[in-house]
């Protein structure tokens, strides 16, 4: 299946990557480099992000169209609301259904500059993702992910109107979603938890960014929300002047948070790879999630 709703409904847990489309010629490569090595491992599906308000409208057109006629890869393609009249949007959706990717990830798109400055809507476009999963829904046969946070959106006042807000996004169409990054379970089995009281089934992806550098653990909290536990903190600040051992414990503790989650069940664990295919690869194999062909290539190769 071409669709991300049939890879996810596999029987073994598999993973996914998210790659960001590369601004000069330089990424480029490194992007491709990332893309073949991975295709070795059988993701479940590829998505490439959108840069907000369209600054990377044709880039990612062209990553995913690529992606859709040289791999064996089954792309997504992401696609933000902000600064873009509806006219623009259905001109994207287009696009990518022209190019065949049927799978697109609806979501707002924060105000370029200041994320958390003022939203301020196109005079003729959408307010809210929501909108633009009805809007997907209305144009076609699209695969329709969404956003979610487990520790809730900066913008939204408390936990029951995200919960409201993140199951209307289901009620609109969408197929599944996935999760901001975080670093202990609790916050995204919760989310799943009250989505099932609520009566969603749709399934919703961990977003997995594994914890490689002194960096990571201290700016993904304050991009994110979502907090680091205390005795992770401790664990890895000891290694904070050594980079190497910082990335070994991190990886470590990536790997049993991504452990965690299959002994609960998720299907598909979703990498951020920041275009690299080095953490992802590793992970892959100490999950054991590679098919078996897969990974005795990539450990000879
Ligand atoms: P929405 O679902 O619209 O929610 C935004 C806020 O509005 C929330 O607080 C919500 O509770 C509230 N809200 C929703 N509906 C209503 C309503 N009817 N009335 C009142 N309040 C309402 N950004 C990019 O620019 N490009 C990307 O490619 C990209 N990919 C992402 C992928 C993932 C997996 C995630 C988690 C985020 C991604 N983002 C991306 C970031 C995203 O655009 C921002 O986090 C954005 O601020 C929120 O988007 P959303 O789709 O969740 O918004």
């Amino acid at each position: 299946g071409r669709r991300v709703t049939e890879r996810i409904a596999v029987a073994r847990p598999t993973f996914s990557v998210e790659f960001f489309p590369p601004k000069n010629a330089a990424g480029e490569v490194e992007l491709w480099q990332a893309i073949r090595r991975l295709e070795a491992l059988d993701p479940a599906f590829v998505s490439v992000t959108y840069g907000a308000g369209g600054s990377s409208r044709d880039r990612t057109i062209r990553a995913v169209e690529r992606i859709a006629t040289e791999t064996t890869l089954v792309p997504m393609a992401h696609l933000t609301v902000v600064s873009h009249s509806v006219a623009q949007l259905r001109h994207v959706i287009g696009s990518y259904a022209a190019a065949g990717v049927p799978n697109v990830l609806a979501v707002r798109g924060d105000p370029p500059g200041d994320p958390l400055g003022e939203w301020v809507p196109h005079p003729e476009g959408l307010q809210y993702a929501s909108e633009l999963v009805e809007l997907l829904r209305e144009l076609g046969d699209f695969c329709v992910g969404v956003a979610a946070f487990p520790y809730g959106h900066p913008r939204s006042p408390d936990p029951e109107s995200d919960l409201a807000r993140l199951v209307a996004k289901f009620r609109a169409g969408a197929d599944f979603g996935i999760t901001q990054l975080f670093f202990e379970p609790e916050g995204y089995l919760r989310l799943r938890d009250r989505l099932a009281a609520a009566g969603c089934t749709a399934p919703v992806l961990p977003g997995i960014m594994p914890l490689l550098s002194v960096r990571t653990l201290q700016r993904a909290p304050e991009l994110s929300g979502a907090p680091v536990p205390p005795e992770l903190t401790a664990e890895l600040e000891r290694y904070a002047d050594d980079p190497a051992a910082f990335r070994a414990a991190g990886m470590e503790a990536t790997a049993r948070l991504c452990a965690r989650l299959l002994d609960e069940g998720v299907p598909v664990l979703h990498f951020y790879t920041l275009n690299r295919s080095g953490a992802t690869t590793e992970l892959v194999r100490m999950l054991g999630l590679a098919p078996a062909t897969a990974a005795a290539a990539a450990v000879s190769g």
